[in-house]
């Protein structure tokens, strides 16, 4: 399919995804001294030849592209950033995601994972699932030995565009943003998604309290008000206070439907895995299962961070009560 032409200098591109959510959005930049691309895609043979055919039909060839931001770790959005820098693009993330790559997507074994899992109540053969799915989309991440780094509050160029580089942690510690305030758009990673809400998850060696930094990073977009929206997953939007609201809201309703569960389980108290079977029954896959579990635990952590429940470990399982 070729690209999609969204201004004089701006291509969509559209990477297949082997998960439900099917594809992700790379946007390429035209500028005098070669291109540049935001989000690198997940390193999958469909996913390579997918931006290899859009490439071509730009007549581009993959030494063209000079620069290549990558909005934050996970795999659809890092993937083939080695690719890119074996062919000679400088690629850029904030220089604390580097460490959090390295870890999740290198050789570290997954003991930290396993021991999360379990206690927070899941049992040992969802803790496997969890590695086997880690294990097999480590096959589909492809590191450059070296990154460049991008700060918050930076300006940096994309062909004859500024961006500014906005820090929106929450569904990554370091997930970044970049406005672009001539054009009034917003190339947003996986921050401000048109019809889904991002996963906020809880996950091994994060910063603390990830729902926090989530709500905060949408504080951060109140003069923006009528920029169009470019996400790394669906189409353009230019309702971005609205869709604030609904951010908000489903996270409010989530923690309320959360909280509940912690009151009623009263006595016992509750697990965070108890209260994703609770809502999900078993009706998730393992990949979906792990982000369902981290996204309770990142709940229930926003919960006592506010006092509201508090946590207890019994026989070294995290118990949470109101
Ligand atoms: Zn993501």
């Amino acid at each position: 399919m070729p690209p999609e032409q969204l201004a004089p200098d701006l291509w969509r591109i559209r990477v297949p995804l082997p998960f439900r959510l099917r594809e992700v959005n790379l946007y390429l930049v035209r500028g005098d001294h070669g291109y540049t691309l935001i989000d690198a895609g997940i390193d999958t043979a469909d996913a390579r030849s997918t931006f290899d055919g859009a490439l071509g039909e730009l007549g581009l060839t993959e030494s063209d592209i000079e620069r290549v931001y990558v909005t934050h770790m996970h795999p659809d959005h890092i993937g083939m950033a080695g690719l890119r820098a074996r062919a000679g693009s400088r690629v850029f993330i904030m220089r604390e995601e580097e460490r959090r790559a390295r870890f999740v997507w290198g050789t570290e074994p997954f003991s930290d994972w396993i021991t999360h899992a379990r206690e927070h109540g899941a049992g040992g053969d969802v803790a496997e699932g969890i590695v086997v799915a880690v294990t097999m989309l480590r096959k589909a991440v492809t590191l450059p030995e070296r990154f460049e780094f991008v700060a918050d509050g930076e300006v940096v160029e994309a062909g004859a565009r500024k961006l500014r580089i906005v820090w929106t942690p929450g569904h990554s510690d370091f997930h970044y943003v970049l406005v672009d305030d001539e054009a009034r758009v917003i190339f947003c990673g996986d921050q401000l998604l048109p019809t889904i809400t991002p996963n906020i998850g809880l996950y091994p060696e994060c910063r603390p309290n990830p729902l926090e930094d989530f709500l905060w990073s949408l504080g951060r977009f109140e003069r923006e008000a009528t920029y169009t929206i470019l996400p790394a997953h669906g189409e353009n939007y230019a309702t971005l206070p609205e869709r604030l609201g609904q951010f908000r809201t489903h996270h409010e309703e989530r923690l309320a439907g959360i909280r509940s569960q912690v009151v009623a389980s009263d006595g016992a108290g509750a697990t965070a895995f108890d209260i994703v079977r609770h809502f999900w029954g078993d009706k998730l896959s393992t990949h979906e299962l792990r982000f369902a579990l981290v996204e309770v635990v990142a709940h229930l952590e926003y919960l006592r961070f506010a006092g509201d429940v508090t946590r207890e470990t019994v026989s070294g399982i995290q118990r949470y009560r109101s």
